[in-house]
């Protein structure tokens, strides 16, 4: 008999770190490979943050702190609420993690129960209905096509909620399209969210920090306030402050829910590092440039990138309001023939070509749950997006 949980039948690895595994695997075998899949920034953590860590050490704040995170990190997360958000929430509503993944899991963790449906908009990121099905748990996908943005449809949102529905996941600005909503478009999905009293809302602030071209951040507790105490509004420093190694994630919330939270976090990690804490206190707290001076790089790479993959045949890519990732559409090359005699049937067999025949590591949409196309993180230097936009379009020109 196996030793290994039933539960563990029900979810798979992250497609997205087997991706990068894949790449390091090849380029230890002596290949050149542009890795495209990356969710983390490629700058370094600023070194205000990095010092304050170190001071912290020095100080001794070696110890346990308190499971929710310390009392002044959690006091400069309201403040960030209230200033960046308009939400008000106590030190009590508020939990801190390691990730905001941890904070999502804990969170679902702690509410979901087999038969639960939790409505997560495709494409999503990965974890949300691998963690949802570890809960018992059941993912309600709702295609979000690329003509209306990659963004969830109030009617569709409505055609989705029964009186199983828990949650609704809205992850503004999105992973893997980098889509974002509006004030307004959040609005009409708020409307709906208000006759149905029952479901909750998560939203996954996380990559709030990264919009581009004036765009204005918005998340449903701030555009409805009639929303406030069935929220859970989640974000963390690891993509804003390039902070993905220390793993601080947090949110704000209802007091049961927290305290729910907490409760579970208690009996696992019990908290995030103490020294990573007293860098993510700083982050929030000290000087904010490096925020708009790496948005401007990842502008220019984003307009870059665009272009290039716009001029690749069979190629079309939509310009995104936020995040570092682009999702083109590969459509215009299903059906066609690889120079070695591959067919390419799927968007899983393009990201396979690009990598076997081309050395370019990017993910397929599948894994987003909406095909056919692919993540491109451009979270990497210009000059290997420039080599891996040729290589893509080397292969692309290359298919019959
Ligand atoms: N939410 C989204 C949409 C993400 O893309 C990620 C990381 O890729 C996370 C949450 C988790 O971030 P963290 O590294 O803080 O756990």
């Amino acid at each position: 008999m196996s030793i290994l949980a039933s539960r563990l039948s029900a979810i798979k690895p992250s497609p997205t770190i087997a991706v990068t595994t894949k790449a390091n695997e090849l380029r230890a075998a002596g290949q050149d490979v542009i890795g495209l899949g990356a969710g983390e920034p490629d700058f370094d953590t600023p070194d205000t943050i990095k010092a304050a860590a170190k001071a912290a050490m020095d100080r001794g704040e070696t110890k346990y702190t308190p499971v929710a995170g310390t009392m002044a990190l959690r006091k400069a997360i309201v403040e960030k609420f209230k200033a960046d958000n308009g939400l008000t929430y106590t030190p009590e509503q508020i939990t801190v993690g390691c990730g905001g993944k941890q904070v999502l899991y804990n969170a679902i963790m702690a509410t979901v129960e087999p038969g639960d449906e939790v409505i997560i908009p495709a494409p999503y990121w990965v974890s949300y209905p691998d963690i949802t099905l570890l809960a018992g748990g059941t993912p309600v996908v709702v295609a979000c096509p690329e003509e209306t943005g990659f963004k969830l449809r109030a009617e569709d949102l409505e055609a989705a909620i029964t009186p199983k529905t828990k949650w609704v996941i809205l992850n503004s600005p999105n992973n893997p399209t980098g889509a974002a909503y509006t004030a307004d478009e959040l609005k009409a999905l708020t409307d709906v969210l208000m006759r149905h009293p029952h479901v909750w809302v998560m939203s996954d602030d996380m990559y709030e920090h990264l919009v581009y071209d004036g765009f204005v951040f918005a998340t449903p507790a701030q555009v409805e306030p009639g929303l406030f105490d069935r929220t859970l509004t989640c974000n963390g420093v690891s993509k804003a402050y390039s902070m993905t190694g220390w793993r601080v994630g947090y949110a704000g919330g209802p007091i049961e829910l927290i305290k729910a939270i907490n409760k579970i976090q208690s009996q696992s990690s019990t908290h995030t590092s103490s020294i990573s804490q007293a860098a993510a206190l700083e982050a929030l707290t000290g000087p904010q440039d490096c925020i708009p001076e790496r948005n401007a790089v990842f502008k220019q790479r984003r307009d870059m990138v665009v272009g290039l993959l716009n001029a690749c045949p069979g190629i079309s890519c939509r310009t995104p309001e936020g995040a570092f990732y682009v999702y083109p559409s590969c459509a215009g090359v299903i059906g066609k023939t690889a120079p070695d005699g591959r067919k390419i049937e799927t968007d899983g067999d393009f990201v396979t070509a690009l990598l076997e025949l081309q050395n370019v590591a990017c993910v397929q949409g599948e894994a987003f749950g909406l095909s056919p196309y692919f993540r491109i993180s451009y979270a990497t230097s210009n000059e290997n997006l420039e080599k891996a936009c040729a290589r893509i379009k080397a292969l692309c020109e290359s298919l019959t």
